[in-house]
């Protein structure tokens, strides 16, 4: 997607928010996805040129994502993508999915109402759709994505808005999915949250709890292997 494409309708000038947003949202991408590596060097001309901007929302958007802890900023080396996970950092973060998740998902059982387990299951079903895919990275980086806004749903409605801003702080799923590119992976991930999904349709907070620990645990058994 062109940057450039998001444009009014009206006066078919660009809204500085929008760009901005773009902007950010296509370096997100190409992190998520590889096509810059964990600790490459970025350059601003070249991203602004390749996306058809200006060089000022590249730096904005490389500010923000400084913020967020996804790119590097060094004296006179400039921007790089943040670096890979080491094997304790990977162990650290599934520790305190580990510690959160689960309660998570019980808390939010019982606050589930027919509403937002209609909008879980349309986030979960999000997951096994969509357009055939040019390539199995840009598959799996939009399987990342509605991942990370499928448990996201669940913390929201488990309705503690600190604790589910402390996990999207970690940008887990970006840290994640950057370690290992592997389909099954994605069909494995699929069982696991749809048995969380019927317990919640059972409104079973046990069962919650235990398919989210499981997923977990065995998410972060399936990624292991990328320290092996
Ligand atoms: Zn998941």
């Amino acid at each position: 997607m062109a940057v450039s494409a998001e444009r009014t309708k009206d006066g078919g000038h660009l809204r500085p928010s929008s760009i901005s947003d773009g902007v950010h949202e296509r370096i997100y991408e190409k992190l998520m996805a590889l096509e810059i590596s964990p600790g490459a060097r970025i350059l601003i001309d070249g991203l602004a040129r390749e996306l058809n901007v200006s060089q000022t929302p590249v730096r904005e958007a490389l500010n923000r994502l400084e913020r967020e802890g996804l790119v590097r900023k060094a004296h006179l080396v400039g921007y790089s993508a943040a670096p890979q996970l080491t094997h304790k950092q990977f162990e650290d973060l599934y520790d305190f999915r580990l510690m959160i998740e689960p309660e998570g998902a019980r808390r939010a059982c019982h606050d589930m109402t027919a509403e937002t387990l209609a909008r879980l299951q349309l986030a979960a079903a999000d997951m096994e759709k969509g357009e055939q895919p040019v390539d199995s990275n840009s598959r799996y980086s939009r399987f990342a994505r509605a991942d990370a806004h499928f448990h996201d749903e669940i913390m929201k409605i488990a309705g503690n808005e600190v604790v589910r801003q402390a996990l999207a702080d970690q940008h887990f799923h970006l840290h994640i999915f950057r370690l290992m590119f592997h389909s099954r992976v994605t069909q494995e991930a699929l069982e696991e949250h749809e048995r969380l999904v019927a317990a919640f349709r059972a409104s079973d907070a046990d069962a919650a709890y235990a398919a989210m620990h499981n997923h977990i645990s065995r998410s972060r058994d399936r990624l292991v292997a990328a320290f092996a």
